[in-house]
């Protein structure tokens, strides 16, 4: 998939976990931006990524120590950071919106051809049984999809809202 349909996922995440949480405004924002940073951070192993272009130098020790689609797009990776984010004490919301971001972005790699290395350091490539080309009508169509949704629960509470006083109105 690519970083667009990544980072649509992301902000897809990020915005689900702050209606749930019922976060202000700012929360709210925070909450997208990091899911949306979770969402692109695997592709740290691509040096050509965006992340990867970003943080040149880590991006390459990673692809030379452990190549492409492998430590970063596992469960190991994912535990991790979770475990990080445990230690320095990150509000639970904050830690949803990381973990379900980066989780997404596997998901979302595990339906391409190439798969990933989920059970690293197991060198098994998992991938589901169908599978789209990345830059694809599919690859294209998820992020159109996921942008969609973000906007439609963003604005959701506005609809809602202004559907009411307009009914009470009459
Ligand atoms: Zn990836």
């Amino acid at each position: 998939m690519t970083g667009k349909t990544h980072a649509a996922a992301g902000l897809l995440v990020g915005t689900a976990v702050a209606l749930h949480f019922e976060l202000d405004i700012f929360k709210t924002v925070t909450s997208m931006v990091i899911a949306g940073i979770a969402s692109i951070f695997p592709d740290i192993c691509h040096t050509r990524s965006k992340i990867g272009r970003k943080l040149w130098l880590l991006s390459w020790i990673i692809k030379h120590l452990f190549g492409h689609r492998t430590l970063t797009h596992s469960i190991l990776f994912i535990a991790m950071i979770y475990g990080l984010l445990y230690v320095i004490h990150t509000p639970i919301y904050y830690m949803i919106s990381i973990i379900c971001g980066m989780l997404s972005h596997v998901i979302l790699d595990m339906l391409t051809p190439r798969g990933v290395h989920l059970l690293f350091p197991l060198p098994i490539r998992v991938r589901f049984p169908i599978h789209f080309k990345t830059g694809g009508l599919v690859d294209l169509s998820l992020a159109t999809t996921f942008s969609i949704l973000t906007i439609y629960m963003l604005f959701d509470e506005g609809f809602k809202y202004v559907l009411e006083s307009m009914l009470h109105y009459k």
